[in-house]
């Protein structure tokens, strides 16, 4: 089965149990000030959970697009180092508002992967966790499901007893519960242990559906308060399954990336299209090209810089393999290729993508290969593993490397970057700023002019610490 035909069964599956077929919303949440981007298929839905929003159906199924590149979700520093994340990627989903709850949601979703006339897994390769004193999820996939207690295993709060959590929450604040989550076995030549155990982050056992049991609304200040009725939210990574249903072990080797990494590397005159950089250059343009297709657009701030941080590290790994001209940009018409059919509004934008991106590349294709330089001469001269915090000042302020770009550069190399001295050199800047605005007002002008690249993080947005 092709992804495209992995979508459209997963839809029909849903359709069939009386779900209402629904498109997936923008990457930018409607007016939700809580999440920097869409990070899952609730998210437009949210109102619904809260009871804040009634629909004409309590039930619905979507192939939401999804961004998990800034904010509490954030992959981005997993991408082309796991076979299974991406800052873009698209979550199918069904969702109860107050209608089926814990039986049905596992019903489905186990009769939607295992039943000959669907997906047709074999139950041997499935194991599934529970939240840790969830004895009715327990017992509906033992007893109900007949999943052997051996393949059932419980898992609370991250924490020192538990390695990862199975309580999901769209954010800080927001609709929230306990979870059961799917599990597929890659096989024993797959290196990684299974759920819960300290080697989980291997790709053997790869999480493939989580199903959330929406309970509670969790506020500002910390408080739990119950739903109004217990609902249901589901999410699978349409990569990840057809990664097994594709019988490959990477989410690299589908259809839809092999097209794309194909495209790169020709674009990049390579021809090894399992390398890091061809991963990451492959992940990238989707999430770039789906971002401006919704209305970002590369700036010094929010999703804006999310999005040029991105680009630029797309163009820093093109760079990297020889790459001379701006290639990115290019590859939009690949990604039509394989999703435009799917995403009309992809296609009908590709131009204006290109050109956002062409822009982008050839802004920063100026310093670009003068900030490399700049990294060489530091890590030549300089003697333990750590990148001095006025170098990688010097990348953002004069280069617009962003700080996490200077961070992969220096890890790709086994180095670090000291970022406490990177503050202080931002602070001393900043000082400076003030100090002339004191005496100058059109010297002020020129230094906010001059300190175009800086960004200040977006608190305001959704509690994260200042990101640079
Ligand atoms: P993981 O533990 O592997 O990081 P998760 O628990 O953070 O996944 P959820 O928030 O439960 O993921 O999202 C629901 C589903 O979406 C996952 O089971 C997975 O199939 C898919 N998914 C989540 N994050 C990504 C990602 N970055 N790239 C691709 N698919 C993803
Ligand atoms: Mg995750
Ligand atoms: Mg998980
Ligand atoms: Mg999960």
């Amino acid at each position: 089965m092709k992804s495209s035909e992995i979508r459209q069964a997963f839809l029909d599956y849903f359709n069939k149990q009386n779900h209402e077929v629904v498109e997936s919303s923008s990457l930018i949440p409607g007016n939700d000030p809580t999440v920097m981007f869409t990070v899952a298929g609730m998210v437009q839905f949210k109102d619904c959970f809260l009871g804040k929003e009634k629909r004409s159906y309590t039930r619905a199924t979507t192939s939401q697009k999804c961004v998990r590149a800034g904010g509490k979700h954030n992959d981005l520093e997993n991408v082309g180092f796991t076979a299974r994340h991406h800052t873009f990627f698209e979550m199918l989903g069904n969702f109860s508002f107050g209608d089926y709850f814990k039986e049905d949601a596992i019903r489905f979703a186990w009769e939607f992967l295992t039943s000959k006339e669907w997906l047709n897994i074999p139950t041997e390769k499935l194991m599934v966790t529970v939240y840790h004193d969830d004895n009715e999820a327990y017992e509906l996939w033992n007893k109900k499901m007949g999943v052997a207690e051996d393949r059932i295993i419980r898992i609370g709060d991250k924490g020192e007893k538990y390695n990862s959590d199975n309580f999901w929450a769209m954010g800080d604040t927001g609709p929230c519960g306990p979870c059961t989550e799917i599990f597929y076995d890659h096989g024993p030549e797959v290196r990684g242990g299974p759920p819960g155990s300290p080697e989980e982050d291997g790709d053997r056992f790869i999480e493939i559906w989580n199903l959330v049991f929406m309970q509670y609304n969790r506020t500002a200040d910390g408080v739990m308060e119950p739903l109004p009725k217990p609902s249901v939210d589901t999410g699978m990574g349409l990569e990840r399954i057809a990664a097994v249903i594709q019988n490959v072990h990477s989410n690299y080797e589908i259809d839809l990336f092999q097209h794309l990494l194909n495209a790169a590397a020709k674009l990049l005159g390579q021809t090894d299209t399992t390398q890091a950089s061809l991963r990451v250059i492959a992940d990238h343009i989707r999430s770039c090209a789906f971002m401006i297709s919704d209305g970002i657009t590369p700036s010094n701030e929010g999703r804006g810089y999310v999005l040029r941080r991105i680009i630029r590290r797309a163009a820093l790994h093109g760079h990297k393999l020889g790459g001379e001209e701006p290639f990115f940009h290019k590859l939009v018409a690949a990604l039509v290729d394989v999703m435009g059919e799917a995403y009309p509004d992809l296609a009908k934008n590709q131009e204006l993508i290109e050109r956002a991106l062409l822009k982008e590349e050839e802004q920063f294709a100026k310093t670009l290969d003068q900030g490399v330089k700049i990294f060489d001469q530091a890590v030549e001269e300089m003697s333990g593993t750590e990148i001095p915090g006025e170098t990688v000042f010097k990348l953002y302020d004069t280069y617009g490397f962003p700080l996490d770009l200077t961070a992969m550069v220096a890890r790709d190399r086994g180095l670090t970057i000291d970022e406490a001295g990177f503050d202080v050199a931002m602070n001393e800047q900043r000082e400076r700023a003030r100090a002339a605005s004191k005496f100058d007002v059109d010297l002020t002008a020129k230094v906010t002019l001059d300190k175009a690249t800086e960004f200040t993080g977006y608190d305001h947005l959704d509690g994260q610490s200042t990101v640079v």
